[in-house]
């Protein structure tokens, strides 16, 4: 792993690579009693055709990162050391992990920076020492069986994220509470939670992912296909960058009809679950899919919503074509099938 320290008075120390193993902090550090934390993910992927090690525009999760640690008090640091370092760690240790071998063509590894406060000190009080690290960690989280994802609409008495708090910023504080209702919607056969906000049922994310709907407009409004997915400005929602990667080659290559395809007009825009319950119900609905590192692009087949459940077309099997689309569209940026800006070479050590 790679760690730098921070104090107050002495600012960040240079990067160390060191062994995998347990950190010493106090029992009274800050992190441990006001949750003075803020984390990053991102995967590093073996090349399907090439065989080379890439990030997927690297340089977003540590400018989120940074935007994160400013919400929790913790310090603030040059992002591109951090891109730097965090290259370093996956030119050394990606090639033991994800060695270029048949196998290991089309794989990935989980990256995972992380500050912590690591005063010793019970006053509340801005952290005046930290820990920067950055991890790596094989396997990945199971998105779900076949079929779609199915999602458990949140319950009132459950919010994740709300005006003037920080569901924006990729804390822990933000995943801990979200644990009961995770496991909830596990024991009742669901694969995550749908957050919904507010009396109005505003959709918001899906787990640990952003939410989008495939939707046609009523024909008063002109009947137009739209790709739809909650706003930023509320600050409740994390600004993924795979939602901020699908919203942009989305714009790019749906805008114009294409090849048996019609246009799709792309919106960022607050919706609800009673307009999502009223698509389907006049057959407007599409598709549904959530989208994030973890996820990927995962579609959704159901959304179970105030005791019903909520049948998501999927039109190409398992998927929806658009899910579909956008996916292969990623795969191909990640894995290197395409050359583009977005994936990051990591040049390995020989
Ligand atoms: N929303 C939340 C709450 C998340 O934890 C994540 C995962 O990082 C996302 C959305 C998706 O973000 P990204 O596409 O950057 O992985």
């Amino acid at each position: 792993m790679i760690t730098a320290t921070w104090t107050s008075t002495r600012g960040w120390t240079n990067p160390s690579l060191i062994p995998y193993g347990p950190l010493q902090i106090m029992p009274n550090a800050s992190v441990l009693h006001y949750a003075t934390e803020c984390f990053e993910g991102m995967k590093l992927y073996r090349g399907i055709s090439d065989g080379r090690l890439r990030l997927f525009r690297p340089a977003r999760n540590c400018a989120r990162m940074r935007q994160s640690a400013a919400r929790i008090a913790l310090p603030d640091f040059d992002p591109e050391a951090l891109r730097s370092m965090i290259l370093d760690l996956c030119r050394t240790d990606g090639p033991k992990w994800l060695p270029d071998t048949p196998e290991g063509r089309g794989k990935f590894l989980y990256v995972r920076p992380t500050m912590i406060g690591t005063d010793a000190a019970l006053g509340v009080q801005r952290p005046k020492e930290a820990l920067l690290y950055v991890i790596l960690a094989t396997g990945g989280v199971k998105s779900g069986g076949g079929g779609g994802l199915r999602l458990l609409a949140s319950n009132e008495d459950t919010i994740r994220a709300w005006p003037g708090g920080f569901g924006y910023a990729k804390l822990g504080a933000n995943y801990g509470p979200s644990l009961v209702a995770q496991g909830e919607a596990r024991s009742r056969g669901f694969d995550q939670v749908l957050w919904l906000f507010g009396p109005s049922c505003v959709v918001t994310e899906a787990g640990a992912s952003n939410f989008f709907v495939v939707w046609r407009t009523p024909e008063s409004q002109g009947g137009r296909l739209q790709l739809i997915t909650a706003p930023l400005e509320e600050r409740i929602i994390l600004e993924g960058i795979t939602r901020a990667s699908i919203l942009d080659l989305a714009r790019e290559r749906f805008a114009a009809p294409g090849a048996g395809r019609e246009s799709v007009e792309v919106v960022e825009r607050s919706f609800t679950m009673d307009e999502i319950v009223q698509a389907r119900r006049e057959d407007r609905l599409v598709e549904a899919f959530a989208a994030g590192t973890a996820f990927f692009v995962a579609p959704v087949s159901v959304i179970h919503f105030r005791g019903q459940d909520l049948d998501v077309p999927t039109a190409a099997g398992d998927s929806g074509e658009y899910a579909k689309t956008i996916k292969q569209w990623l795969v191909d940026i990640m894995y290197g099938n395409v050359d583009h800006e977005w994936g990051v070479v990591v040049t390995e050590a020989k």
